[in-house]
């Protein structure tokens, strides 16, 4: 097995700090307390089998879904949260959690780009229409990245004529034209034929070169043990170990981490 190049945990500021998140969907409890930490320019991978809670723990950091427990404090704000009679919470200033959701990027295993609008559109549609900010300068910005992302030809173009990996990148060039503080991706290969695994994971990989804070739920082992900093491994709603990249797929502790890891070897 190679060596691990990226440097030991990042002592930056958070950029994410959640402590103890619970949530359940009626009787299934799915997360029985989740904590986590990310220093601003960490990349964390989330490893874990289908079903163990990553994407509903994903939901719950951008508020897709309300835990019913637990504190956030999301590039060093806290979230405000209040209780009702029955101990669950809810947030209580949706000014905030827009806010606080504005600067998240987030890529799903979809692509969930809208088919009537070209990619350009796309890309500069939360910025100009959500954040209010200026299209000539949004257009400039989002031009740029998707140079970076190898879409810039296809601007003009409508979803359905791009490649499944073209159009996962276009949808990675949108999450950043919101300028992100943290980005965060769920299984963002898994929906693409083989061929086209490498050219996303390539565009993810340039952005954790460059620093990019991003949480990163994948099934793909080597390129999250080469493109982190920090390794979670998930099981039944709880972080079943979690460490460096050498320790999760060379030393795990637990022996459902191991068969975990390997399986995909
Ligand atoms: P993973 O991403 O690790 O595969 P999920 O977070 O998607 O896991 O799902 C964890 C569990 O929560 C599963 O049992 C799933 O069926 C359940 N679940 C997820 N979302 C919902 C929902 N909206 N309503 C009811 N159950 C859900
Ligand atoms: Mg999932």
């Amino acid at each position: 097995m190679s060596e691990i190049v990226r440097p030991l945990r990042k002592k930056t500021p958070l950029a994410l700090e959640v402590n103890q998140v619970h949530k359940r969907f009626g009787d299934n409890e799915v997360l029985k307390g989740i904590s986590l930490q990310a220093h601003h320019g960490e990349v964390i991978s989330i490893l874990g089998s289908s079903g163990s809670g990553k994407s509903t723990f994903l939901r719950c950091i951008n508020f897709l879904e309300i835990a019913d427990q637990g504190t956030f404090i999301i590039n060093g704000e806290e979230i405000r949260q209040t209780h009702d009679r029955h101990g669950r919470q809810h947030p209580t200033d949706w000014k905030q959690i827009e806010r606080i959701r504005s600067r998240l990027g987030m890529v799903f295993q979809g692509f969930n780009l809208w088919s009537h609008r070209t990619i350009l559109e796309n890309v500069i549609e939360a910025p100009v229409h959500v954040l209010n900010q200026d299209k000539y300068e949004v257009t400039e910005q989002a031009e740029e990245l998707l140079q970076k992302v190898g879409l810039y030809h296809k601007r003009h173009e409508y979803p359905s004529f791009l490649s499944g990996g073209q159009q996962q990148r276009a949808a990675i060039a949108r999450a950043l034209c919101i300028n992100p503080k943290l980005m965060l991706f769920d299984e963002p290969t898994s929906a693409l034929d083989p061929e086209l695994v490498g050219e996303v994971l390539k565009v993810i990989r340039d952005l954790a070169d460059e620093g990019r804070t991003m949480l990163l739920v994948t099934h793909e082992m080597n390129f999250a043990r080469d493109v982190s900093d920090h390794v979670v491994f998930m099981h039944q709603g709880l972080i079943e170990e979690e460490g460096s990249p050498d320790r999760i797929f060379n030393h795990p502790n637990s022996e459902r981490c191991r068969q975990f890891t390997s399986q995909f070897r």
